[in-house]
């Protein structure tokens, strides 16, 4: 069995002599020369997703960059979809019919839970939250509860779930269990391994790693395969070959890339805890976070993303302003390290921190990590010396 790191290396890989990556495939016809060879091709893509059959189901590129993140993710099939947010809805839709109930961890990805609130309940399906920490679902189950949809660490804020008793428990009550895993994207995290049926990743994160691609992608193990794919074949869901390629191509250095970010953040974070201005640092490898020995378990490490809880009267504006090295905007996963405010009480339920304050979501990317901390020190104190 060869190792992950390998894996990355190999993925694609065509015959020799052959391109090291494989090409960019752009087509929507695929020509035959005998009606038999075009009604054969016909037959098989119902069953293997990786025939050339038509652009709409996806050329060469698309089908090997699939393949590369079923592996990655260990399912038995993977879908590819033109954003994460369109992977969400579209397995969400493919799941769930008028009637059903859904239950959706509180800390989920602000997007998903709009999508959840503006256009299932719309459907006629019913959606209730609970808790990060919740390991039985017996409390929350319904007749009608049909799935449960979970992410962890939590959007925002890192709560880590038990998700091998979460998925436990949700087996038991005959519920299938969807995880957004773009924060471990296949790599520092599995979903799949840990029970949930559904691992979904927005690729437009760590798995492209460069800043330049919009991607989503739901691997799938048992059951859930058939629905999932019939609906991604009804709504024409595909990702376009460049963006395919593009993406396989960003996964080569996964691996790489999130030991540095992982390293970096862990640093950052450690030092912002220490600053007088600082209330809470939210990281998943802090010791004391909520759901720390979990991670510790499950995970194999941790990305760059950290949020900091800042004393009241801290301009944190004024600092991301004034920081050179901290781009402001959102998304994540890209080689840049980045800042952003963010309020992740705002639309949630039941989220218990007791720390209030502004709060602050870095992305700490790939550059020298003293660098980024000569930055933020020389921020805070320019900013005591204006006030003085
Ligand atoms: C970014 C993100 C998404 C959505 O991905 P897009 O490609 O921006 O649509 C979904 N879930 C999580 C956790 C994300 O961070």
């Amino acid at each position: 069995m060869l190792r992950r790191e390998t894996k990355l290396v190999q993925f694609g890989r065509t015959e020799a002599p052959g391109p090291a990556n494989p090409p960019v495939v752009r087509a929507s016809t695929i020509l035959h020369d005998t009606v038999a060879s075009y009604e054969a091709t016909k037959a098989r893509r119902e069953t293997d997703d990786a025939v050339l059959s038509y652009g709409r189901r996806g050329t060469t590129t698309a089908h090997q960059l699939a393949r590369s993140i079923c592996e990655l993710e260990e399912g038995e099939a993977c879908f590819l979809f033109p954003s994460g947010v369109a992977a969400i809805a579209g397995v969400l839709s493919a799941l769930l019919r008028p009637g059903d109930h859904l239950l959706v961890v509180d800390t989920i990805f602000p997007a998903t839970r709009i999508y959840c609130e503006k256009y299932l309940k719309r459907n006629d399906i019913s959606i209730d939250y609970f808790p990060w920490d919740a390991t039985d679902l017996s409390n929350w189950v319904k007749p009608e509860t049909k799935l449960v949809f979970v992410e962890s660490p939590a959007s925002q804020t890192y709560e880590v779930m038990d998700l091998p008793r979460l998925c436990e428990s949700a087996h038991a009550l005959g519920l299938h269990v969807v995880a957004d895993n773009t924060y471990g994207s296949g790599w520092l995290y599995q979903p799949l391994k840990l029970g949930c049926d559904v691992s979904i990743i927005a690729g437009t994160k760590y798995l492209s790693g460069h800043a330049d691609v919009m991607m989503g992608c739901a691997t799938v193990k048992g059951e859930m395969i058939m629905p999932i794919r019939s609906h991604v074949h009804m709504t024409g869901q595909i990702l376009a070959p460049d963006e395919a390629y593009s993406c396989l191509r960003g996964m080569r250095t996964l691996g790489l890339r999130l030991e540095r970010h992982g390293e970096n953040s862990q640093t950052i974070a450690h030092w912002l805890s220490e600053r007088p201005e600082v209330v809470e640092v939210l990281h998943p490898s802090m010791e004391g976070m909520r759901g720390y020995e979990i991670w510790k378990r499950d995970a194999s490490g941790s990305n760059g993303l950290l949020s900091v809880v800042f004393q009241s009267e801290f301009d944190t504006e004024a600092f991301m302003d004034q920081l050179n090295l901290f781009s402001i905007g959102s998304s994540w996963g890209g080689f840049e390290s980045l800042a952003m405010p963010i309020q992740p009480k705002e639309g949630r339920e039941l989220t218990t921190s007791d720390n209030v304050g502004p709060m602050i979501r870095f992305h700490i990317g790939l550059e020298h990590v003293d660098d980024l901390i000569e930055d933020m020190a020389d921020t805070f104190s320019n900013m005591h010396h204006l006030k003085a």
